[in-house]
């Protein structure tokens, strides 16, 4: 076939892209400003995760409006002074507040999650990456019983999908994990969730593979795009790039490219943080545990314990704010003996959402050889591979191994 794409943006997304349509035989070029994996696939929690396929748009949220709305809960910051610009998506966001709308929504993230695992452990063992693959699951933790009530909906989701999942009392939660302090009442395992030891080094494993199969990856930082002919011109540094077809899958940044041909920016960006933590002598965590009341994931990983927080919502380009991260630091500590804090600044990566938490994923909804594959909010390190298959089928006209409407970007471009 050796026909000529360009994908634009190398995170997970679009390395996975890349892989994939070069495995139909078309000729690739991957690009981005940056190496492989070095934005918000870098510095997240790191889970394969079965178990995240929960819509943000939760009904049990509308309890506690007033708790979000003054930025009393640790799990959400607003921004006051972005608030205005925020309410039309937030309009559509609350509308989906809704058990049965949250069932459907979620039911769409598990076909995609469900089909990524099985490809992430593929690659996992082209790229002969098992030692960075933890295998034992993940699990998710209160420490207050009503929480856990609270959350019966999100059970009720994993069922339905059939995600394997198993609750633990708090004596079998010390038993998964020793070195925990006591302060949890009740955890669910996900039993087949994978975590990986450094996200960032898995996508420049990916794009290596990508590479030695003969792709190609180009740095450059794109600023605008034209139509020219049937195809696109776009300019940046260094210079103009061509490209018959085009897939662009440059995350929170998609809608700054995209924009220029008259599609709406349909994002919030829910910015997240990181530290890096030194569990006390002797202390193991051996694997990810997601504290509820507490809002932070510790993932372990290479480099030490990842400890990650939940959204900042704020525009994609102001200074960090990790007041979140400042919040959660003491709670973790109260929950696994830390030794102390590695990192001296915090990491920050960009999760772009739309109202109903699934990614953009198909043709430009009015453009021809144009694809988009973004928006993959807190699920995008587990959904990058299939999200290649989509867009590889959807390049080829060829058929879809399910129904692809619930991702099409015409519901919001
Ligand atoms: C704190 C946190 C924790 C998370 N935890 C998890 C988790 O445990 N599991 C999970 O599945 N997901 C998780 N996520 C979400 C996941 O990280 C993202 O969904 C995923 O990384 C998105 O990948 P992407 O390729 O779409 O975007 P990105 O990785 O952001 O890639 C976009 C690329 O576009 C490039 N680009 C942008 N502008 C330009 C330009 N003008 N020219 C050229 N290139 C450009 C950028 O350099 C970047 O490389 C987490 C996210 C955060 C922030």
């Amino acid at each position: 076939m050796n026909q000529p794409v360009l994908v634009l943006g190398a995170g997970i997304v679009g390395i996975s892209c890349a892989l994939e349509l070069q495995k139909r035989g078309y000729r690739v070029t991957l690009m981005d400003r940056r190496g492989p994996g070095e934005e918000a696939s870098s510095g997240n929690a790191g889970i394969l995760s079965l178990s995240n396929i929960t819509p943000l748009a939760d009904p049990a949220l509308l309890t506690r409006l007033h708790r979000l709305a003054l930025n009393l809960d640790t799990d959400l910051l607003l921004h006051y002074p972005h608030l205005p610009a925020l309410l039309p998506w937030l309009g559509r966001f609350l509308r989906r507040c809704r058990r049965a709308t949250y069932l459907v929504d979620g039911a769409a993230m598990a076909l995609l999650t469900q089909a990524s695992m099985d490809l992430h452990r593929q690659w996992i063992d082209e790229a002969g990456l098992q030692s960075l693959a933890n295998r034992g699951g993940g699990l998710k933790l209160y420490r207050d019983r009503r929480s856990f009530l609270r959350d019966q909906l999100e059970r009720e989701l994993l069922e339905r999908c059939g995600v394997r999942h198993t609750l633990v009392d708090a004596a079998q939660v010390q038993d998964l994990e020793p070195d925990l302090n006591p302060v949890f009442v009740q955890g669910v395992l996900i039993d087949e969730s994978i975590s990986i030891r450094d996200p960032e080094k898995l996508c420049k494993a990916y794009a290596q593979m990508f590479v030695a199969a003969g792709g190609q990856v180009k740095q450059a930082e794109i600023r605008s795009i034209r139509q020219s002919g049937g195809g696109w011109e776009l300019s940046g540094s260094p210079g103009v790039v061509s490209a018959e077809r085009l897939v662009v899958c440059m995350g929170a940044w998609t809608p700054g490219l995209i924009g220029q041909l008259g599609y709406a920016n349909p994002l919030a960006i829910e910015r997240g943080y990181h530290a890096i933590a030194a569990p006390a002598e002797g202390r193991r965590l051996s694997r990810p545990i997601f504290d509820v009341d507490a809002s932070y994931v510790m993932a372990p990983m290479e480099m030490g314990l990842r400890i990650t927080t939940g959204s900042n919502l704020v525009r994609c380009e102001t200074r960090p704010d990790p007041r979140q991260l400042v919040r959660v630091l003491p709670r973790a500590r109260e929950a696994f003996p830390i030794e102390r804090i590695l990192t001296r600044d915090p990491w920050m990566g960009r999760r772009p959402t739309v109202p109903d938490t699934l990614p953009l994923i198909g043709p430009a909804p009015r453009h021809q050889n144009l694809w988009l594959a973004f928006a993959h909010s807190h699920m995008g390190l587990t959904m990058g591979p299939i999200t290649g298959v989509l867009i590889a089928n959807f390049v080829g006209a060829e058929p879809q191994p399910f129904a692809t409407k619930a991702y099409d970007p015409s519901r919001y471009l």
